[in-house]
């Protein structure tokens, strides 16, 4: 193409979906970037000698409506049966309501995570809830807002029991009744930290003195309910930390593990109303005493006030986070699951108490029910007492029982050689339970409408209230549950309402032709450990999905396990070690990253047990090749990795990236390339050619799966050949290698990732790069004026992110980053990146989705906001009382007395805020620091809602 705009080309029509400017309108922008073409101006950005070879060819890109036809195909190639396996996943309903309010709703799917509590106070108010359940369910004082999964949960767990217990021991006990998938990855977790596992029966093969941990199942895998006060009591006596993974639709019916002494509660919310979706999303939960809770890892909701002394949530003790301490950090979580979390509180609020009782009562009788049925069969359940599962002995009889269950449409659980595993859930009737007897043989058995005796252990049944919050009782009627998720809703800006132009966070358009199959059965339903041949579709496009990727970044091989970017670095990291203990050199250790890296890096490095080694950076925001060079020599002999972001997080292609690669391999490292910023690379730079051995990408940030207001996200791997052997293991199997508790990671979500590449086809997808560079430029060359611009490649253009420089504003108007952040919410935006690779900037992301019309909005906005500025500079408005310094504003700001020095026009209504659609932000700004010396973390008393109305 010599001029995008001189020649009409049907196909970039047929992206007009994602691709926000218009042919017309990518001549204009060129015109003010000063490039005669679109090709001119990425031959400006990127250097020559990373440029890949030939095209993306992918054949021709599918229309939409032939894309969802393709997507219907494949999901017609899974075999949906009912999955009684259990082992970690169940059956369960979303309620419509909620499916369509909240699942399905942009509003709620498209958020970024809520760093700027002003605009998400809708989600705060939801995750605040999921605390407050998972703090009642466990009877523990503090939960946080969701981590991965179960399995990645008791990996946290341990590493935090490592860091509060007293004991000094480097074992920890798991107990064989744990799910395999949590067992393998916390082998795979406690490898590279030198911590030895210990797996064994906690009443006869526990040393407490020997260990700085245990985690106990409960139930257990094989639905054994034991009372684990006494162990626990042990672990304490010897100083050691007591885990229980937990299942919390049990914890309704049985004693909470606060109540037996637990430090530490994890679990699985999947049965919360989130579909199994072959092994996720799903939200894990956290749950600690309050002595514990600074070392608890990941995001946590507390409660503070805002600038008028009124209620408002924001994310507390954010100083534990990888992104402030770096390897220091309680953990590398960033993304984690909060749209899921959103789900199970939600699920939680629409059956109250009562309700989820009622439900968990069902699937135990259901569970004694089928019990009894086998018993008059003549076998006899390992356990006499369990919940929802039973495990019965079956002898030679076990193949066959397997396949008939599969002929009547179950999978059942295969235990060992000769046991079955059976596990009812919420959706279990009564044609489902008499299919499972006519496997074992029962073709004449009846369901019985009476209610069994229940057959749980009396010493634990659980007598504490929970969800006794006002929350939990509200009105059910749909009516009311509708309009309490539309007002959370309306409270947060999302990208249905406004660009969210977050540096590095790439929040471009999930299109909805993309969204709607994950609703279908065929992909949501099936449980990760159905056989092969049930899940077939599943691996046609796993497999082709993996091509793909494999063609975009040059790499060999992909692996989807890991489910963020930031378990993508330790899963890479990983592959790395093990490559390195491959050639007898455990010795390699020392990771090189530089000082902007982003703080999932250096928190990664920690947990591959690699020592980090910082680099800094030259004056134009690149590595300082010299110093990367030196240290790479002095550390030579333990060189194991370095970490770099290309292009880099200060948005420049770095024109000498090939040479750090090779500096890096002459002393023997590995080299791993974050691939947050893909892009601005697909179809043009292919990491694996640049010189790269492994990287992750964030298929939530470059491949259109939606943030979901923080999470949930995929992080697959890609790596060249020589790292294949090395790449994650099954984590069925409970073997080290696994780092997520399901194979394909968050499966559910890859067809979103898989229809935007059919949809795009390869020319579209390069496309797609080429115009996020050019809304970048854009929009650097339009703020170039007003606010310094910080680094630029050898030719003046930055790539697909910018940075813009606030800090010469705090001299001379008292203006911080924050504040400028904050007012753009006054204009309708979601603030930039803040203080991100560097202190006292904004970073900005347009992405190609944005259109013109949309970045000049935001344009418009910037430069009436350096108006502002000018005019606390030159004195004509009060250098503390201005609308920077009180932004945002609310509707309490158009009420009562005003005693401001500029108007309430000027207050509220600013460039780009649009008349009336204006977006209001509910609270006046965040106090973060009152917050955290006042920790509250669950849902306040009911008091505290009327002083706030008030
Ligand atoms: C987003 C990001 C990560 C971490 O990804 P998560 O999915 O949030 O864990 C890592 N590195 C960079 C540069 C990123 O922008």
């Amino acid at each position: 193409m010599t001029s995008a705009a001189s020649q009409y080309d049907p196909y970039d029509f047929a992206n007009r979906r994602h691709i926000g400017p218009t042919l017309a309108e990518i001549g204009e922008m060129l015109e003010r970037v000063g490039a005669p073409s679109l090709d001119a101006l990425i031959d400006e950005t990127l250097p020559p000698d990373i440029r890949q070879a030939g095209g993306l060819d992918f054949g021709r890109a599918l229309t939409e409506r032939r894309a969802i036809e393709r997507m219907r195909e494949t999901a017609d190639k899974n075999r949906l049966l009912v999955s009684l396996i259990g082992q970690g996943y169940h059956g369960t309903t979303m309620p419509p309501a909620i499916q369509r309010n909240i699942f399905e709703n942009p509003a709620w799917y498209t958020a970024y995570s809520p760093y700027q509590p002003e605009i998400s106070q809708g989600r705060l108010e939801a995750l605040l809830n999921f605390q407050t359940l998972v703090c009642d369910l466990t009877a523990l004082d503090v939960a946080n807002a969701s981590l991965l999964d179960e399995a990645t949960a008791a990996a946290e767990a341990m590493g935090m029991a490592k860091r509060v217990a007293t004991s000094k021991a480097d074992a920890f006990f798991i107990d064989r009744d744990c799910l395999p998938q949590t067992i393998a990855v916390l082998r795979t977790r406690a490898a590279p930290l030198g911590w030895r596992i210990v797996v064994g029966d906690p009443f006869t093969d526990l040393d407490p003195a020997a260990v700085f941990g245990a985690l106990f199942q409960y139930p257990g895998v094989t639905g054994a309910i034991r009372d684990l006060s006494e162990p626990i009591a042990a672990l304490h006596g010897a100083g050691a930390v007591a885990v229980v993974a937990a299942d919390p639709l049990a914890l309704t019916l049985l004693k909470a593990p606060g109540e037996m002494g637990a430090d530490i509660a994890v679990g699985s919310m999947q049965r919360y109303g989130v579909p199994m979706g072959y092994g996720g999303p799903h939200a894990a939960y956290m749950a600690t005493r309050d002595a514990h809770k600074r070392a608890l890892p990941g995001r946590i909701v507390g409660v503070s006030v805002d600038a008028r002394g009124n209620r408002a949530y924001r994310l507390a003790l954010q100083t534990r986070e990888q992104h402030i301490r770096r390897e220091k950090a309680t953990s590398n979580i960033c993304t984690s699951q909060v749209l899921l979390a959103v789900v199970a509180s939600m699920y939680a609020v629409y059956h109250g108490p009562m309700g989820l009782k009622a439900i968990a009562q069902r699937v135990h009788r259901d569970a004694v029910r089928l019990a009894e049925g086998l018993e008059r069969l003549g076998f006899t359940p390992d356990h006499a007492a369990f919940f929802d599962t039973v495990t019965v002995p079956v002898g030679a009889f076990q193949g066959v029982i397997l396949r008939n269950a599969v002929a009547n449409g179950v999978n059942l659980r295969k235990v060992g050689a000769d046991r079955i595993g059976i596990t009812v859930d919420e959706r279990t009737r009564p044609d489902i339970v008499q299919a499972v007897w006519r496997a074992f043989g029962g073709d004449a058995l009846a369901y019985d409408e009476a209610w069994p005796a229940p057959r749980l252990p009396a010493a634990l049944h659980r007598t504490s209230a929970y969800l006794t919050h006002p929350i939990f009782h509200m009105n059910r009627a749909e009516s009311e549950m509708t309009r309490y998720m539309r007002r959370l809703a309306d409270r947060d800006l999302a990208l249905d309402r406004a660009m969210i132009p977050l540096g590095s966070c790439t929040m471009k358009l999930n299109a909805t032709a993309e969204m709607l199959p994950i609703s279908w059965p065929e992909f949501s339903e099936i449980h990760p450990h159905v056989p092969a041949d049930q899940a077939a579709g599943y691996h046609e496009l796993i497999g082709d999905l993996s091509e793909k990727l494999c063609a975009i970044t040059g790499y060999d091989a992909i692996s989807m396990q890991p489910n963020s970017g930031a378990q993508g670095e330790y899963a890479g990291l990983l592959a790395i070690r093990g490559y390195h203990l491959s050639r007898g050199e455990a010795h390699r250790t020392v990771c090189l990253i530089p000082s902007s890296a982003h703080g999932t890096n250096p928190a990664s490095a920690q947990m591959c047990g690699m020592s980090v080694v910082v680099v800094g950076a030259d004056a134009h925001g690149n590595v300082d090749v010299d110093d990367f060079r030196r240290k790479a020599e002095q550390h030579a002999d333990r060189l194991a990795a370095c970490m770099i972001t290309y292009p880099s997080t200060h948005g420049v292609f770095e024109a000498r990236v090939r040479e750090l690669c090779a500096i890096v391999h002459e002393h023997g490292g590995q080299v791993y390339l974050d691939g947050a910023n893909l892009n601005a690379l697909v179809g043009l730079a292919r990491p694996g050619d640049i010189g790269a051995d492994v990287s992750h990408l964030n298929l939530h940030k470059t491949f259109c799966i939606p943030h979901g207001g923080g999470g949930p996200g995929m992080g697959p791997i890609g790596v060249k050949a020589h790292l294949i052997p090395f790449l994650p293991g099954d984590p069925r199997t409970g073997e080290a290698g696994a780092v997520s508790a399901a194979p394909f990671g968050s499966t559910s979500i890859l067809p979103i990732s898989w229809s935007y590449c059919l949809m795009m086809g390869g020319r579209g997808l390069t496309q797609a790069t080429r115009v996020a560079i050019l809304n970048a430029n854009y929009i650097a060359k339009r703020l170039e004026s007003a606010y310094p611009i910080l680094y630029a490649g050898a030719q003046g253009r930055v790539a697909h992110e910018c940075i813009v420089d606030l800090r010469p504003f705090q001299k001379s108007a008292g203006v911080t980053n924050e504040d400028v952040a904050k007012r753009l919410i006054d204009c309708g935006f979601h603030p930039p990146t803040m203080s991100w690779p560097v202190a006292g900037t904004l970073m900005i992301e347009p992405t190609e989705s944005e259109t013109k019309g949309e970045i000049d909005r935001f344009c418009d906005a910037m430069l009436a906001i350096r108006e502002e500025i000018r005019a606390i500079e030159t004195g004509r408005a009060d250098r503390a009382d201005n609308p920077l310094k009180n932004a945002p504003h609310t509707v309490q700001d158009l009420i009562g007395a005003w005693e401001r020095p500029y108007s309430r026009e000027a207050a509220c209504f600013p460039a780009g805020a649009r008349g009336m659609d204006k977006y209001w932000p509910p609270v006046n700004r965040v106090d973060n620091a009152y917050g955290d010396r006042n920790l509250m973390c669950s849902c306040p008393p009911p008091e505290a809602y009327d002083a706030a109305a008030e």
